[in-house]
């Protein structure tokens, strides 16, 4: 039977920004929270977060995830959450044959879920009552291969798997500016407008901001960016342009643009309060906090 293009899962990038956003009320965790809600209910959320960025393409496997608090800093609070979603382990072997020939390595006791999963899932899945598998990024390969690989995954929405890539289009911890919690660099700007261009026009060119000159600024490890080429690799396979959920700028050098697929939740619609914040620089630098 047809599947029409009403009974797909959407899709979605989200720019994480600060572990804090997991315990705060700004417009960007309530632009999450307005997400989780529009959606139907997935049978599972596929995750690719920027902080599980190894060498290898591998999906978790394991029933019972644990919940990873990979970042330093931050206070106990943060190292208290808890998001007990169960795994999905008959979705990671899906995974690992929907993408075929791309090799997908099953991790049964590696990984779990980590921050970048789990900070803005808190808001939007706040029941931890779907099932979460996450996918790595292989740090070896071209983006054109994540863009790729998004697009391999594009049968999962008609299964009703919620894909959601998590990261942020502009990340650049060693060049925080605390007195601007709320605003960007022009370079920034420049960057992230240049990928809004991209996912709400031309999506499949999302891979050519690697030659953009602010690229080596805006992400000069590519961890964060490289998410949202796996919502650019859905967004083409679909023809069909993201839409911005939420943006905006945290810090000077992060961008906390989020956009959807096909979600039918609306646009952001105000809201004034910052990003998270992060550790006192005085007790450590802000990138040494692994966010
Ligand atoms: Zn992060």
């Amino acid at each position: 039977m047809a599947k029409t293009t009403e009974s797909l899962m959407p899709a979605a990038f989200l720019g994480h920004g600060s572990p804090m956003n997991a315990l705060e009320t700004n417009r960007y965790t309530e632009a999450w929270s307005r997400f989780g809600a529009s959606v139907p209910k997935p049978r599972a959320i596929l995750v690719v977060s920027a902080h599980w960025y190894v060498n290898v393409t591998a999906v978790t496997a394991m029933a019972r995830p644990r919940t990873i608090h990979d970042f330093f800093g931050f206070p106990p609070a943060l190292f208290a959450v808890d998001y007990p979603a169960a795994g999905d382990p008959a979705l990671a072997e899906e995974v690992a044959e929907i993408v075929k020939p791309v090799h997908v390595g099953l991790d049964h006791d590696g990984w779990g879920i980590d921050h970048g999963t789990w900070s803005v899932l808190v808001h939007a899945f706040p029941n931890a009552d779907v099932p979460v598998v996450q996918l790595s990024i292989d740090a070896r390969k071209p983006f054109d291969f994540h863009l790729e690989l998004g697009a391999r995954l594009a049968p999962l929405r008609a299964r009703g798997v919620l894909i959601v890539g998590s990261g942020n289009v502009v990340h650049n911890l060693g060049a925080i500016e605390w007195s601007r919690p709320q605003a960007g660099f022009d370079w920034a700007h420049r960057f992230d407008e240049a990928a809004h261009a991209a996912l709400a026009g031309q999506p499949g060119d999302l891979p050519a901001l690697e030659r953009h000159p602010d690229f080596k600024r805006a992400a000069p490890t590519p961890d964060h960016f490289i998410p949202a080429l796996y919502l650019a690799g859905l967004a083409a396979a679909a023809k069909c342009p993201a839409e911005v959920l939420v943006e905006g700028y945290a810090f000077g050098s992060l961008s906390m643009t989020s956009y959807t697929l096909a979600a039918g939740c609306r646009p952001d619609a105000g809201g004034d309060g910052p990003s998270g914040d992060l550790p006192d620089p005085a007790v450590l630098p802000p990138e040494d906090t692994n966010i």
